[in-house]
């Protein structure tokens, strides 16, 4: 039987070239994202997120709750001017990745991993530090580190995601990183 992996996942573009070397495993791809802003890009990354998930015939699963932009935006205050890469984002990947252990938790899933190591405006060094404390907190599940980007990740993503059509945008997410 395969072990449970839970990876957060922030798009569809990111996940498409990560999932393709995952099969090794039971793989959930978390949809957790508050930080996407305005409400509009959030429901389009959503939905892409869905709708290429349905062709993939994949698992998913898509948390949303009420307060989850409250809880953000309460997590980040007093970074909102912090560069893109500095300490709003430590925070921001923290917040998204522990949602993952919570669900990894609830499902009993052995792992949580995240697609975000595959961009090359993310510090994998950093991501990987955070999975290893929230490891640290929820002391059966492991954080299992994959640095997507490396071995051409990045490039193997743009292919893939081009030749599925996938929505691609063009800043981070949140409303800091838009300007
Ligand atoms: S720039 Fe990206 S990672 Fe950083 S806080 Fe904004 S959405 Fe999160």
């Amino acid at each position: 039987m395969k072990e449970k992996l839970v990876v957060h996942t922030c798009c569809g573009v990111c996940m498409s070239y990560p999932r393709t070397i995952l099969e090794d495993y039971d793989t959930v791809f978390y949809f957790y994202n508050p930080n996407i802003y305005p409400i509009l890009e959030y429901e389009r990354r959503r939905d892409e997120f869905i709708n290429y998930a349905e062709k993939l015939g994949i698992k998913i699963y898509v948390a949303e709750e009420d307060n989850d932009l409250e809880n953000w935006y309460n997590d980040i205050k007093g970074f909102e001017n912090e560069p893109e890469k500095g300490a709003r984002c430590s925070i921001c990947f923290k917040h998204r990745m522990r949602k993952a252990f919570e669900y990894a938790s609830s499902i009993n899933a052995e792992y949580v991993a995240t697609v975000m190591t595959v961009s090359p405006h993310k510090n994998s060094k950093i991501i990987e530090a955070i999975g290893n404390s929230l490891s640290d907190e929820y002391k059966k599940i492991k954080y299992l580190h994959f640095d997507f980007k490396k071995k051409e990740g990045f490039k193997k993503t743009n292919i893939i995601a081009n030749e599925a059509g996938l929505y691609r945008q063009n800043y981070c997410g949140c409303e800091f990183s838009i300007r």
